[in-house]
């Protein structure tokens, strides 16, 4: 069969463009389908305008202790307005980048909403294209719960859209992206409150995170409310109300942000008429090589409900290029041991299981290492924000299978951990690696 493409990837996030661009590198003719700005979440809407922010908020924190080491440092407020100004102008560069990539490699862009007319034609925006295989990358978009007035809310989108910053903040949901925007509001200034329906932030996160991070975020000014289902929201003279389930009603506030969780987008993809498979919530189910149920049909990011991070998108994405288009049979992505960080403060940095999750899994074989400390940019603080860190071992080798860390500085800290506990590492060779002095990291390898 002729087609017009070897491969047409529909959705240029950071799965559909690794992989595209990943296969034209080996002499694929590909085409990326997208209906909006290039770089999809992350670029846009999630992690690099988070970050921005966060770096904002951390600033503030700074500030906070600089006068601790001997500066006389007097912050004139916080421009929120020419923050974002400048931050909506450096990602508009990056979608120009994007762009140009795909064109150095000569993917073919094509702009527009793509849908299936069968499983080997896309319509984008009433013209077909066909191709031999296609990759399905179209991620996902924020929940809003069906309830009375949820519409006065805003999502992590309506965050980023934000021109001002509102004074009374609730974030509503557990997950890491309500304590990251959170941490964000309340940095750089609003009266922050979290509203959780059970008892506490990032539930699937080690307890000695969960711990810490509630205590740091009580300290710094942040208000947690537990068991807290909403039922509808309320507009009022003063602001919005949140009312739950058991009678309670929270606010007013000036702006109320859902972070509940995240949708798959394939509402709109039209998969039936591929004959692709999707699970009761909408996600792609796919096996080991990212292959759906259909033979050339793919999907991979987001979209699959694997792990929704970026570099899980993208390192899944070319894996998959290097299989079909590079002939590295075995290449795939495994789904194991993938690092990741909360951009809280202070951020988290966990890789492999909870002590839970072991304790499930290998029982008594389980041991932890655990240690809290101030570290020393608190020298001279009246306000410190502990660190603290656990390793989890297991058997008599006591191998690493857990590295949680919550401090000042572990989300730079973890990545290069992580790989040592990828390949296997053991707490002795943690004890045998000397440390690098005055650190806080130097605590992971000298933990009794
Ligand atoms: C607030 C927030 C913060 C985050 N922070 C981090 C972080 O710090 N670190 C991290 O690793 N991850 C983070 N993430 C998650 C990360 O953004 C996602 O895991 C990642 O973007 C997934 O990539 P993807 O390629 O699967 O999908 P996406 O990046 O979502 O790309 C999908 C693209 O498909 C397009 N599309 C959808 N349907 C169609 C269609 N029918 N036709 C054409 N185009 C279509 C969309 O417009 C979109 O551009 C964050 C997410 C959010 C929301």
């Amino acid at each position: 069969m002729t087609t017009d493409f070897d491969l047409i990837v529909i959705g240029g996030g950071s799965g559909g463009l690794a992989h595209a661009q990943r296969a034209a590198e080996y002499g694929a003719k590909a085409a990326v389908v997208e209906s909006g700005p290039l770089g999809g979440t992350c670029v846009n809407v999630g992690c690099v305008p988070k970050k921005i922010m966060w770096y904002s908020a951390h600033h503030a924190h700074q500030m906070r202790h600089a006068g601790d080491f001997g500066f006389a440092v007097s912050v004139n407020g916080h421009d929120w307005s020419a923050l974002k100004k400048k931050r909506d102008a450096y990602i508009k560069r990056l979608n120009g980048i994007y762009e140009a990539n795909l064109d150095k490699r000569g993917v073919t862009y094509l702009q527009g909403h793509g849908k299936f007319i069968d499983r080997n034609t896309i319509d984008v925006d009433g013209k077909h294209y066909t191709a031999e295989r296609i990759v399905v990358a179209t991620g996902g978009y924020p929940l809003v719960p069906d309830i009375p007035g949820a519409e006065l809310g805003i999502t992590s989108d309506g965050f980023f859209d934000l021109d001002e910053r509102p004074q009374r903040v609730a974030v509503l949901g557990s997950g890491y992206i309500s304590v990251e925007l959170a941490g964000v509001f309340n940095g750089l200034g609003s009266d922050t409150t979290i509203l959780v329906r059970k008892d506490g932030v990032l539930r699937n996160f080690d307890v000695l995170l969960r711990d810490e991070l509630e205590t740091a975020m009580e300290r710094s000014g942040i208000e947690l409310e537990t068991g807290v289902v909403p039922t509808a929201l309320e507009k009022t003279a003063g602001g919005i109300k949140v009312h739950a389930g058991d009678g309670r009603a929270f606010g007013e506030f000036d702006a109320v942000v859902w972070a509940i969780g995240r949708g798959p987008s394939t509402g709109s993809l039209n998969a039936a008429a591929a004959g692709i498979e999707m699970d009761a919530a909408g996600f792609i189910p796919t096996d080991d090589w990212q292959k759906t149920n259909v033979d050339n049909i793919f999907a991979l990011g987001d979209v699959t409900g694997r792990d929704a991070l970026t570099p899980v998108a993208i390192a899944a994405g070319r894996r998959l290029a290097d299989r079909l288009y590079n002939g590295m049979t075995d290449r795939r992505l495994e789904y194991h041991t993938i690092p990741t960080v909360v951009f809280s403060h202070p951020p988290i940095g966990t890789v492999g299981l909870t002590e839970d999750e072991a304790r499930k899994e290998y029982g008594d074989e389980v041991r932890v290492y655990e240690t809290r400390f101030n570290p020393m940019i608190y020298a001279f603080s009246k306000e410190k924000v502990q660190t603290a860190m656990k390793l989890v071992v297991v058997g008599n080798e006591e191998r690493i299978v857990g590295c949680h860390l919550i401090g000042d500085g572990v989300d730079e800290m973890l990545q290069g951990f992580s790989v040592a506990v990828r390949m296997g590492a053991t707490k002795q060779d943690f004890d045998d690696t000397v440390a690098i002095h005055p650190t806080s990291s130097e605590e992971l390898v000298t933990m009794r």
